[in-house]
């Protein structure tokens, strides 16, 4: 099945506070050893959840999938 929801990250305003990270319980994110996130399991992501991108402090989490921010 083809994945139609996960992060995406904008690494220029990603400020590598970790908080994303900490807080997804679906092992979505790996820290990247700079602080910043890597989307590693885009299909353990749960649609329509934006759990993440609510909490992140810079703003710079989007979803694929998400018309919003198309
Ligand atoms: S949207 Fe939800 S499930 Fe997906 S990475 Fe963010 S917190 Fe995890
Ligand atoms: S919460 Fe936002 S600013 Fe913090 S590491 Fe994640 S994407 Fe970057």
């Amino acid at each position: 099945m083809a994945k139609t929801w996960y992060p995406i990250i904008d690494r220029d305003r990603c400020i590598a506070c970790g908080t994303c990270i900490a807080f997804c319980k679906h092992g979505v994110y790996e820290e990247d050893g700079n602080g910043q996130p890597l989307v590693v399991a885009p299909e353990n992501c749960v649609e329509f959840c934006r759990g993440c991108a609510k909490i992140c402090p810079a703003e710079a989490i989007s979803y694929f999938g998400d018309d919003e921010n198309n």
